[in-house]
């Protein structure tokens, strides 16, 4: 096994994805690379990229593969060798799948592992859906399943909590139909490559973190 694994963490939105890439990143060294992050960061500073990516991302659908496959060749090449990546939120699609194995294979490079979380959709509704944050210190809750003590107002500092535009059912259901249409199949591309680890999601989240500890460590070592 490489020294420096490159690890992929797959799943809908609502899958626990970002929780379970935080303790990924904290507790095996991992370099976190997100195109999520990259393109709201691109948005923010007005570049070309996030001029062009910004009405996607607004209606929950998905950046163009033309747009997307540009930058996954430039995080490529950029990729620390001497550290381990997690790569989260891509390749969403097949045909990013196969030019980020294209890309790595230039290098010498290929994945090691890909950690696939799945839920349920009629779970991942209500987690979304029932999603509000703190205007003043982004905490989050669920109605459902977390509620704040009193409606509407953060335990922690008392600020307004507010719903996402595209936490709202409808956008939620939408991002979910782009998933399971665009993204699922990408499980499929690396199933057949036998690098797929499914992970069941819908547990409880130190239960999650359990399972991916065990999948990790093949890839860790
Ligand atoms: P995320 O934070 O990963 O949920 O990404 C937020 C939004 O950025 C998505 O809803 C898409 O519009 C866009 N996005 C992020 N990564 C990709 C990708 N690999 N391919 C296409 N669109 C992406």
């Amino acid at each position: 096994m490489a020294q420096a694994p490159i690890v992929l963490i797959m799943g809908p939105p609502g899958a626990g994805k970002g929780t379970q890439a935080g303790h990924l990143v904290d507790s095996y060294g991992l370099r976190h690379v997100a195109t999520g992050d990259l393109l709201r960061a691109a948005v923010a500073d007005g570049t070309p990229l996030g001029l062009e990516a910004k009405r996607f991302m607004d209606a929950g659908d998905l950046v163009p593969d033309d747009v997307i496959i540009g930058l996954i060749r430039d995080l490529v090449a950029e990729l620390p060798d001497d550290a381990g990546v997690l790569l989260d939120g891509f390749p969403r699609t097949d045909a990013q799948a196969v030019a980020l194995d294209e890309t790595l294979m230039e290098l010498g490079r290929s994945i090691d592992a890909v950690l696939d979380i799945a839920v349920p959709s009629d779970v991942l509704v209500e987690r979304l859906s029932g999603r509000w944050i703190c205007r003043t210190c982004q905490t989050p809750y669920n109605v459902n399943t977390h509620p704040p003590k009193v409606a509407g107002v953060c335990d922690k500092d008392g600020g307004e909590l507010y719903q996402r535009t595209d936490d709202q059912a409808d956008s939620v259901r939408h991002r979910l139909e782009v998933y399971a249409a665009q993204t699922a199949p990408v499980a499929e591309y690396y199933r057949t490559r036998g690098t797929l680890v499914p992970i069941d999601g819908n547990q409880p989240a130190d239960v999650v973190r359990a399972a991916l500890d065990a999948a990790m460590q093949p890839v860790a070592t």
